[in-house]
């Protein structure tokens, strides 16, 4: 049975009032002083594919993110509900091969270093649809799989896929249930691409120091701020992600809770990932990639107010070049759609104040997406096989950072004459 995967997430959140007030406190050391350094203006949430394309009550919420001058923690300064956002969630580990199979290589590497005995017990915080637990399970069969995961149609997925999941937020409470149930600690934890979500850090990491074993590893991957900031992806901020994660305040954070980096890897994935390899603080000792990548985000200024002010001025730039890209297409008589419907769009249409007289529609493969309007801007979402039967001349690409492989895979579309605009870091035209 296929099940039903439910994207439009709204139900109580008409009405809902949202003011932006005074930043809120530090996510990692609770200083007040947060800095705004990219207002993206009031934005719908970038995963509530909407049914109309501008359905009444849309809500929309302040989208500002800022540094913290004290821990230098990048962080957004307006928070929304973690409710409206994942208790149901769309979007499938499995579905792309990509990261399938860059989970089952993580599942290979935690196996080889942790080497997890008999019942020793390995949780997935986000688990998702259980797609990495699967993975270390046939590598470790032996070892208890627990994963934990707020979106009950994920979970499902999981259940039906073989993996004990649990429906509910990670935090201290969550944690002592999952040792409760299971009489034991976790060798492994694992957070993929979950970190920059929490809101409530202190008590995810409370649950963390609580549920790790000795000698055991909390594996965390987060989207990397340093290539953020080069890449100048604003698009990869949305309501969802309230962190932007560096090594520095991430191991301030850890340090509060007595756990520590053991070993740190950048990950060579098209938008730069961060994996962190943490311990109890005691038995860790650094390698020495960890002090190279603090030091290299000082030399790279991630402590440094002026970085975040050139980020803001690049920004403006993109924004009004991209617009101008735009305008240029259709007053040389040429049409402009999009491809490829990534939550980022969102903020990309919203921040350049793009919308379906601006793009006539995206062609995504994914037909979950299909039939439904990019949020806040309310650009249709069609199928593929409108390449074909209502071709346009140029393509944006809103995944721009997979530009290379679309372009590779819509060959005959530019062979036909067509292009490409890529619109992150420096809006071009590609022919
Ligand atoms: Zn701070």
């Amino acid at each position: 049975m296929t099940p039903t995967i439910t994207l439009n997430r709204e139900a109580g959140l008409h009405g809902l009032a949202f003011t932006s007030a005074a930043p809120p406190p530090c996510l990692v050391c609770g200083d007040g002083g947060a800095q705004l350094f990219a207002d993206l203006g009031h934005t719908a949430l970038a995963n509530n594919l909407t049914a109309e394309p501008a359905p009444a009550g849309e809500p929309r919420y302040p989208l500002r993110a800022g540094y913290c001058p004290r821990c230098w923690h990048v962080q957004l300064l307006d928070r929304v509900p973690p409710a409206a956002m994942f208790t149901e969630y769309c979007y499938l580990s499995s579905a792309s091969s990509t990261l399938r199979e860059h989970l089952g290589r993580l599942a290979a590497t935690a196996a080889a270093r942790l080497h997890l005995g008999p019942d020793e017990l390995a949780v997935d915080i986000g688990a998702n649809d259980g797609t990495l637990l699967a993975a270390l399970g046939r590598l470790q069969p032996s070892a208890r799989l627990q994963g934990i995961d707020p979106a009950a149609n994920l979970a499902a997925l999981a259940r039906a896929a073989g993996v004990s999941t649990e429906v509910a937020y990670f935090n201290l409470d969550s944690a002592r249930m999952l040792m409760d149930r299971h009489g034991r600690r976790a060798r492994l934890i694992t957070a993929t691409n979950s970190f920059p979500h929490i809101p409530e850090l202190d008590s995810y990491l409370a649950g963390v120091a609580a549920l790790l074993a000795p000698g055991g590893r909390f594996v965390v991957e987060a989207h990397y701020l340093g290539d953020l900031l080069d890449q100048l992806a604003f698009d990869t901020i949305y309501h969802e992600h309230v962190s932007y994660w560096a090594l520095g305040p991430m191991r301030h954070a850890l340090r509060r809770h007595g756990r520590d980096v053991a070993d740190v890897e950048r990950l060579p994935v098209p938008h730069g990932q961060l994996r962190a390899w943490i311990g109890h603080a005691g038995e860790v000792t650094p390698a020495p990639a960890v002090a190279a990548l603090e030091q290299a985000e000082i030399a790279a200024g991630l402590r440094a107010p002026a970085t975040y002010t050139r980020f803001a001025e690049r920004l403006e730039t993109l924004a009004h070049q991209l617009r101008q890209a735009v305008a240029g297409v259709w007053a040389s008589g040429q049409r402009l759609a999009g491809y490829g419907a990534p939550a980022k769009a969102a903020t990309l249409a919203a921040y350049c104040k793009l919308g379906p007289r601006e793009i006539a529609w995206i062609a995504d493969r994914n037909p979950l997406k299909q039939g439904r309007y990019l949020p806040g801007a309310g650009i249709p979402i069609v199928g593929c096989e409108r390449l074909e039967t209502d071709r346009p001349d140029v393509l944006l690409l809103f995944a721009w950072n997979f530009a290379p492989e679309i372009m590779a895979q819509l060959e005959p579309f530019r062979r036909a004459g067509g292009r490409f605009l890529v619109p992150v870091p420096e809006p071009r035209l590609v022919a």
